[in-house]
């Protein structure tokens, strides 16, 4: 049986774990924290279809959608549920993009149907604000980010043929002819035949050699969560802002968009949200791309979205409780991610942007079909 090592606790190294095991390897898993606690449990949770660039990403995020379903029904307690997104038109420019985009050639593997007001509030009565209507996407679903990795885990310890190692921090890296190991900071040496690093955004260390020159960036943003909406809200929603930001739309009317609000269009907002099983709204987000980034969370993006969502529910939004940031690793080039072979059997895996919840099960498979 080959031994595969994974370095890196966050969903992409638990992605490629889950089906490693799958396809009959042995896995030992590192992560250098006693549980991950970047990027993959500080998002939205969003497997979002919708958003996704016409052609091969939009193949990969069908194919992610289709495993995130079977992982789903196999740890129910992830809290995978296909709920759907609805994103809203506030203006008449908007509105006139949802119609192009439920027009798009693709518009059926995406799930797309377009929404007037009235349909959108009959199907989720909390949005009962001044829009004009909203573009439903059946293929975009959610997972429980503060679950989604304890419970792989706890499913993934349940198989002889795993092994979690916490508290590992990996200081290097070799190749020889038995193969490719990591080193920790206490000296502790991990062997195995194929290795894959998914260090997220960690580009330092030992890792910078890997990444000079390398097609990526990375970017911080901040998300809130609020007190229990006394309310059920199924669909994931997005603001007309987020039609900015998703390559699926970047031929459409954008042009003819109204600016965005100052704040908006200053700190790079869009309004996603999700509610979470316990009733909160996941909010966010605002987008910082040059590093050294800013320390602190600031409170003006959270008064912008609270009053988004205000104008979306038509009632004053719930109080935001909770603040924290993230940040993200992403690839600059057309590549959908950052892969890269480091020595025979061992590769570097990150890169996947705001995308890289949702395409991390297809991510991970194709490390598994180039092991074949
Ligand atoms: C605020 C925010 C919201 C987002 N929302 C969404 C969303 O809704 N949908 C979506 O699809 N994507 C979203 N994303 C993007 C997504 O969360 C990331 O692309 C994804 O989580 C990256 O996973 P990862 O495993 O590569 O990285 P991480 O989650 O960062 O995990 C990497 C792990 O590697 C460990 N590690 C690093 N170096 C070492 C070392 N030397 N030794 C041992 N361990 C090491 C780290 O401790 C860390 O736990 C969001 C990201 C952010 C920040």
């Amino acid at each position: 049986m080959k031994k595969v090592v994974i370095m890196g606790g966050g969903i992409i190294g638990t992605m490629h774990a889950y089906l490693a095991l799958k396809e009959g390897y042995s896995v030992i898993q590192c992560e250098r924290e006693q549980i991950a606690r970047s990027a993959s449990i500080r998002n939205f949770g969003l497997i979002w279809v919708s958003g996704r660039e016409v052609g091969a990403e939009l193949e990969m995020a069908l194919r992610a959608r289709e495993i995130w379903g079977e992982v789903g029904a196999a740890v129910p307690a992830t809290g995978f549920r296909a709920n759907g997104s609805i994103t809203i038109a506030r203006n008449e420019a908007e509105w006139q993009v949802l119609q192009e985009a439920a027009a798009m050639p693709d518009a059926d593997l995406r799930g797309f149907s377009l929404l007037v007001k009235e349909e959108v509030t009959a199907l989720e009565p909390v949005l009962a604000g001044d829009f004009i209507g909203g573009l439903r996407c059946t293929q975009d679903a959610a997972a429980e980010p503060n679950r989604l990795l304890v419970s792989l885990r706890e499913y993934l310890k349940a198989d002889e043929n795993y092994r979690w190692m916490p508290n590992f921090d990996v200081m290097d890296f070799y190749h020889s002819e038995t193969g490719n190991h990591i080193i920790d900071v206490k000296g502790q040496t991990i062997s195995g035949d194929l290795m894959v690093m998914c260090p997220g955004s960690s580009h330092q260390g030992f890792l910078s050699s890997f990444f000079a020159d390398a097609p990526v960036r990375r970017v911080r943003l901040q998300m809130g969560a609020t007190v229990p909406l006394p309310a059920k809200l199924g669909h994931s929603v997005a603001d007309g802002d987020s039609l900015r930001y998703y390559p699926a739309f970047k031929d459409l009317s954008l042009a003819a968009l109204p600016p965005q609000s100052e704040i908006a269009a200053r700190r790079k907002m869009q309004l996603l949200m999700v509610q979470r099983l316990d009733g909160t709204l996941t909010i966010g987000d605002t987008h910082e791309y040059d590093e050294p980034f800013d320390h602190e969370i600031l409170e003006e993006p959270y008064e912008h979205l609270s009053g988004v969502i205000s104008a979306i529910f038509g009632r004053t939004a719930p109080v935001v409780s909770r603040r924290w940031d993230g940040v993200y690793s992403q690839s600059t080039s057309s590549e959908t991610y950052f892969r890269k072979a480091i020595a025979p059997g061992a590769i570097v895996v990150t890169g996947g942007g705001g995308r890289g919840n949702t395409l991390s099960p297809a991510i991970a498979e194709e490390t598994m079909i180039q092991w074949r």
